[in-house]
């Protein structure tokens, strides 16, 4: 075995890897971009190397400097992770002429399967089904559309070097092929640097289910199947395994063609085998279709470790170390039931853009698998890959996995930075999903539900309230401390302001009124009804919905605007006294206005020195929020 080796990644799979490699006794080297340098793997890591700048160009994909730093620190051999440099065949030759050994397959087995259209031939010569298709050479637009007709609509247009989604198009009839093709292209040219594309058969209500495999270069076996039907834009949301609905004789017929894919080229360490199946009418023998290899450790492996109890890391570093396959096929099994959730910082409502900011609080649940790479304080940066962690849990069936999932969803707290939590939430319970009943269109059909913006209640209003009073007064401890025992609280959540009134009544009592509704609550476990936290001038109230309010402070928010030239009304309120009349000089600080909202009474005073040019309001006015009560001028 190694005695060290370099982690060529970031984030959970650079950790990942780390921890099995030190339960293996091997030492691990870490590198990092300026962006990672206090991240979690380069903590984690015995050693840790500078690469340069944040950009992954700078940085993760500078090979030269990565294969310099495993000689640098003596490690033997390179574990690639996923993305970045793991399916690059030159960076593996690069690697190998510096004497090192990476950990996964050879340079050819990664061209051979590096380009979707050559991929397919050498599947259909090894005899595997692969999805009808054309997959030529040949790009001209109207003969890709003759290939498109003879296929039958509906078609997927796909870029032969593509990943992750991009340069993918359905194409439903011909009169829209030829500006699909071309948008295709030119996403792929820019993605991949290669704008060619395969035309393939459009497979309705498909579900993606894909084998993890495992070869030592001479002789290979499956870890079966995972099925990655919960999918958003082409891209797996929840992944589980085994697939709902398999049966023996469809788990073999895939296994053995996913097997046959791996000996046609020869391949060492994990890989993934992915198909399409044609779930229209239960898992046949003759209804799934190649679609690609991915030739690395893939993203949703812990599913797969979880029914099998194998280590793919360990393995994968045994192989590349010169051992043969650590079991046999038929000393494989599966146990139970497992499901993985992808964690992202994104924005759900706002169509599942990337979303950055500082992690204030991060807690998980101890009856999940948690891979992260991020820890409480930490950045979600635009440089990378929005992920925050993959939630993983394993039951002995599927329904009490399934029930397990939710419970480790439910748990997971986030705040500083909006996550699709309540997205996961949402589908890990939606029917289909929970009756096995999945397809790639799942998502989409039910996005108006899993994706809705959902709005706090009054009772959640009621608890950030109560608990954002805690800062400026310190833990509510009654009556006494309280000058006065009434106070306001401003909200501010998606643009909307609320005003909440807070009665303390005892040390564990507070009444929230909120517009006409009144909430009580009660102080438990440290927590005004339901957990929430203070961060960053912020609250954060977590339940089925977790919710993030800013703390607004009125007065001072009248006080600052337009440059202090004028004193707005900060919220609605009943104009009890005006102090200043027009003409008259006051200095900062002096009192203007008295106004009376929800029964209290707020002073406003002058922002700064001057002269008052407009008193707008009398004694007595009803006002609403940001009416203009005073304007002041210089002095002249
Ligand atoms: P997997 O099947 O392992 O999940 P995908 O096909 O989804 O892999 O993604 C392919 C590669 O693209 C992965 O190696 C992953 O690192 C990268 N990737 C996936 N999603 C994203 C993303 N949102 N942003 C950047 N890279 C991504
Ligand atoms: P990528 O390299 O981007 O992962 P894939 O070829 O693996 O590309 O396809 C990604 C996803 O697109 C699949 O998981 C599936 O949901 C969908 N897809 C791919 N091919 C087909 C097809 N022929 N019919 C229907 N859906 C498909
Ligand atoms: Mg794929």
């Amino acid at each position: 075995m190694f005695t060290k080796i370099l982690i060529a990644n970031r984030g959970e799979i650079a950790c990942r890897v780390i921890q099995t490699a030190r339960s293996m006794g091997v030492r691990t080297v870490a590198v990092y971009s300026d962006a990672d340098a206090q991240a979690l793997h380069v903590t984690q890591a015995d050693e840790a190397v500078r690469l340069g700048p944040a950009p992954v160009a700078d940085s993760y994909l500078r090979g030269e400097l990565i294969i310099q730093a495993a000689l640098d620190t003596g490690a033997e051999a390179i574990h690639p992770g996923y993305g970045f440099l793991s399916e690059n065949p030159d960076f593996v030759d690069a690697v190998t002429a510096a004497g090192l050994i990476f950990i996964g397959p050879s340079a050819d087995a990664i061209r051979a399967m590096g380009l979707k259209d050559a991929a397919k031939a050498l599947m259909v010569k090894a005899g595997v089904p692969v999805v009808p298709g054309y997959h030529g050479d040949r790009q001209e637009p109207d003969f890709l559309a003759d290939q498109a007709a003879k296929i039958g609509y509906p078609v997927l247009i796909k870029a032969v070097a593509g990943g992750g989604g991009k340069g993918m198009r359905l194409v439903e009839k011909a009169a829209d092929f030829a500006e699909n093709l071309a948008s295709a292209q030119a996403e792929a040219q820019t993605a991949f640097g290669n704008p060619d594309v395969l035309i393939e058969k459009y497979i309705t209500a498909p579900r993606h289910i894909e084998v993890q495999v495992f070869g030592d270069g001479t002789d290979a076996v499956h870890l079966f199947e995972r099925d990655c039907s919960l999918q958003r834009r082409h891209q797996k949301v929840i992944e589980e395994a085994p697939a709902p609905g398999m049966t023996c004789a469809v788990r073999k017929a895939m296994g053995d063609a996913a097997v046959k894919a791996a000996k046609a080229i020869g391949y060492a360490g994990a890989g993934t085998v992915e198909f399409i199946v044609d779930g229209s009418d239960g898992l046949r023998t003759d209804g799934f279709w190649f679609m690609e290899m991915n030739t690395r450790l893939q993203v949703e492996h812990p599913v797969t470790e979880a029914i099998t109890g194998v280590d793919l890391v360990e393995w994968q570093l045994r192989v590349a170390a010169g051992d043969a396959l650590p079991s046999q096929q038929d000393e494989l099994s599966i146990t139970g039931h497992a499901f993985e959730a992808r964690l992202y910082a994104e924005d759900v409502p706002a169509g599942f853009l990337p979303a950055t900011g500082v992690i204030d609080h991060l807690s998980f649940p101890t009856h999940a698998r948690i891979d992260s790479g991020v820890t409480a304080g930490d950045e979600i940066s635009p440089w990378y890959d929005p992920m925050i962690a993959k939630v993983t849990v394993h039951g002995p069936d599927r329904a009490r996995a399934l029930q397990s999932l939710s419970a480790a969803l439910d748990a997971i707290q986030v705040a500083g930075t909006v996550t699709n939590l309540g997205f996961l939430r949402h589908l890990a319970r939606a029917p289909d999903f929970v009756s096995g009943d999945v397809d790639t269109g799942l998502i989409e059909r039910h996005s108006d539900t899993l994706c809705a913006k959902p709005s706090p209640t009054p009772r959640d209003l009621a608890v950030a309230a109560a608990t954002a009073a805690e800062i400026a007064e310190g833990p509510l401890t009654g009556f006494t401390l309280w000058q006065p025992p009434q106070r306001l609280i401003v909200l501010k959540e998606a643009e909307e302001e609320t005003i909440a009134q807070l009665t303390v009544e005892s040390a564990n009592t507070c009444t929230v009124q909120i517009g006409e509704t009144e909430v009580r609550l009660l102080r438990r476990a440290g927590h005004w009804g339901s957990p929430a936290i203070l961060h960053n001038g912020r609250v954060t109230v977590f339940g089925t919905e977790s919710f993030t309010f800013e703390i607004v402070n009125p007065l001072a928010r009248s006080e600052e605007a337009m440059g202090g030239d004028t004193v707005l009304a900060p919220m609605p309120g009943l104009v009890r006294a005006v102090a200043v009349d027009v003409g008259q000089t006051v200095e900062e600080g002096d009192r203007l206005v008295v106004l009376e909202a929800m029964k209290m009474e707020h002073v406003l005073r002058a922002p700064r020195a001057g002269v008052i040019a407009d008193v707008a309001v009398a004694t007595g006015d009803q006002v609403t929020a940001g009416a203009l009560m005073i304007r002041l001028e210089d002095e002249t």
